[in-house]
């Protein structure tokens, strides 16, 4: 039994919110156990809902083009949202089921422990980043222990947006470089700094 076992069999059985009851399938997420790189969205869509897995309809392949671009396969790393079960009619997600589900997320990313976590969309960006404004802020990342965090947009919502699909793909071309940094200059835990509210702007030359 994978590390991950555990934890995904709680959330298939989870009622911690009222969206377990409305689901057809939790989505709790997908990757390698080690992956470096984890990529945390809002909730599950339609799709997800009914296939049980992560970014599978048109953000998802628009995300697998976005990995590609920057050599990465979707195998390579693991993806997951702030709230694993859909929220009906694809609103928002309530404050209240954000609280219910994120001892979830916290538990993944302990035991994956990625080098780089990148946001998309504002729901997972407002985790890291409190307060920010995602159009000021996107491509830029903070430090929290040996953790290298970086804002984006939500793919579907570049979909949306033609003129944000250049901004969320030069924000991708960013990511092997912050791995490499993470890589290469590791932090213990003990020297964190999770108060820092100064976010970076990683140049690319
Ligand atoms: S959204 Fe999260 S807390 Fe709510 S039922 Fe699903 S797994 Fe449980």
């Amino acid at each position: 039994m994978g590390k991950l076992d555990q934890i995904n069999d709680e959330i298939a059985r989870c009622r911690k919110c009222r969206l377990g009851y409305s689901r057809t399938h939790a989505v709790p997420g997908e990757g390698p156990e080690d992956a470096e790189v984890m990529f945390i969205g809002e909730a599950p869509g339609f799709h997800e809902d009914r296939q049980g897995r992560p970014f599978v309809g048109a953000s998802g392949h628009f995300l697998d083009e976005l990995l590609e671009e920057i050599g990465l396969k979707r195998e390579d790393v693991f993806i997951t949202n702030v709230v694993k079960c859909r929220p009906p009619g694809n609103r928002d997600p309530k404050p209240d089921e954000l609280k219910a589900c994120a001892p979830y997320l916290e538990r993944q990313i302990e035991m994956i422990k990625p080098k780089v976590i990148v946001t998309l969309g504002r729901f997972s960006m407002e985790r890291y980043f409190p307060g920010a404004s995602i159009t000021r802020i996107h491509g830029n990342h903070k430090r929290i222990g040996s953790t290298i965090y970086m804002a984006t947009f939500h793919p579907a919502a570049a979909l949306r947006q033609p003129k944000w699909r250049d901004t969320i793909r030069d924000d991708f071309q960013k990511i092997p470089e912050l791995l490499k940094m993470a890589k290469e200059h590791p932090v213990e835990e003990e020297q964190s700094t999770p108060d820092d509210e100064k976010y970076t702007q990683l140049r690319l030359f």
